[in-house]
């Protein structure tokens, strides 16, 4: 019996989709990613039902494509704006400024000046350099501390080291943000991408409250806003709880420490909104071997880490791959087309391919709607940036 698991299409689409999907992908030059409106909506509505008490602020980055900005536009969507060009992503299709927070703990004063002249009034930060200059930049606005978070080893895509600061340093911040005019606001964090541990919000959560009331009982601060960030799931391989169990447990930890004196909860999902919304599609270039007697194949397929794949490094995010072929499944390594080593997606992809899959086979790359037409170089190696469509 195989040692590897076969992908099975139904545990990712419901037939109708993805069959929808195929038959609009079927003519198309590969590589490029088919996103479903549809699910994305279908999500955010899942989002809002499972947390009747947040405030959702899209987290851009996952997937600035218009179709998407428009469609949470009308549901009412708030926005998570990493920067100026995102900022004005949302303003150009009608967003208000009094919609959108810049989560970014990292930005230009320039920047900053022309987020509060277009309205902005909501900014994440992390450090005393930046407060400062939001302070004479944007007098007056509302900040919120980014503290640092645990959990790095249960997140598929970790993102605390770089941003947020320890909780001593969070506290200070806030107090100076009032000395300086500043509004102490509230604190956020970010547990990581793709979070498997729902514990991670508990301490997070455990973290914000000590803040929360040494400010209070200290400074006569109240602060009126956890923003509880990204996270969420998305149906990657190894799937993990659904986001109904994230929902009622982060709402226990929430009301274990805040009682019914709730203050406002911001989310900030990115993949959990679109990653299971889209399929990469790509074409196999090559199956070669090492040697005669090499029993692992590599296949060669035309996206790559440069061209949306990024989140494959370390074999971080695990692409469910589908292929049309029923062959036995074996080892392989899955690399892409460049002329550049480190573009290995996976050395040993854990569901192995068909030994039946050829050259100017079809790959699905399932769940891939965040994080991949973003991180696609516009032009490595001379090959274009990952093409995108719509349904
Ligand atoms: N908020 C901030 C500040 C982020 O940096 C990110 C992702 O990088 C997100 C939200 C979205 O997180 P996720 O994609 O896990 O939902």
């Amino acid at each position: 019996m195989s040692q590897f698991q076969s992908i099975d299409v139904a545990d990712y689409y419901d037939k109708d989709t993805f069959d929808r999907i195929e038959a609009f992908a079927k003519d198309k030059p590969t590589p490029f990613v088919v996103i479903d409106t549809q699910i994305i909506a279908k999500q955010y509505d899942d989002m809002v039902k499972n947390f009747p008490f947040a405030n959702v602020y899209y987290a851009v980055k996952a997937n600035p494509a218009k179709e998407i900005l428009t469609l949470l536009r009308d549901k009412g969507s708030n926005f998570d704006i990493a920067s100026i060009y995102e900022l004005e992503m949302v303003t150009s299709i009608g967003v208000s400024t009094d919609r959108v927070s810049y989560g970014n703990t990292i930005k230009k004063r320039v920047d900053v000046r022309s987020f509060y002249e277009q309205g902005v009034r909501m900014f994440a930060s992390d450090s005393e350099a930046d407060l400062r200059m939001i302070a004479e930049e944007a007098p007056g606005a509302k900040v919120y501390v980014r503290i640092l978070t645990e959990g790095t080893h249960t997140a598929d895509w970790p993102l605390s080291r770089k941003f947020g600061c320890q909780n001593e340093m969070a506290y200070d911040l806030l107090v100076l943000a009032k000395e300086l005019g500043l509004q102490p606001h509230g604190i956020s964090f970010h547990v990581g991408s793709q979070q498997r541990d729902i514990g991670a919000w508990d301490s997070a959560i455990g973290k914000v409250k000590s803040i929360y009331d040494r400010l209070k009982e200290e400074h006569g601060i109240v602060l009126k806003m956890i923003n509880l960030g990204g996270g969420f799931p998305a149906n990657y391989m190894d799937k993990t709880n659904e986001l109904g169990v994230y929902a009622q447990q982060i709402k226990h930890f929430l009301e274990e420490d805040f009682g019914d004196e709730l203050p406002e909860i911001i989310l900030e999902p990115g993949r959990s909104l679109i990653s299971n919304a889209g399929v990469l599609v790509s074409e196999v270039v090559l199956i070669s071997r090492k040697s005669h007697t090499a029993l692992e194949r590599w296949v060669f397929t035309d996206v790559g880490k440069f061209s949306g794949l990024i989140e494959t490094m370390d074999e971080a995010i695990k692409f469910p791959i589908y292929t049309d072929r029923k062959g036995e499944l074996d080892k392989c390594v899955i690399a892409g087309p460049t002329c550049d080593s480190a573009d290995i997606m996976y050395e040993h992809y854990s569901y192995g391919l068909p030994t039946d899959l050829a050259i100017g086979d079809r790959m699905y790359w399932l769940t891939a709607g965040a994080y991949t037409t973003t991180y696609s170089a516009v032009c490595f190696n001379g090959f274009p940036p990952l093409k995108d469509y719509y349904l």
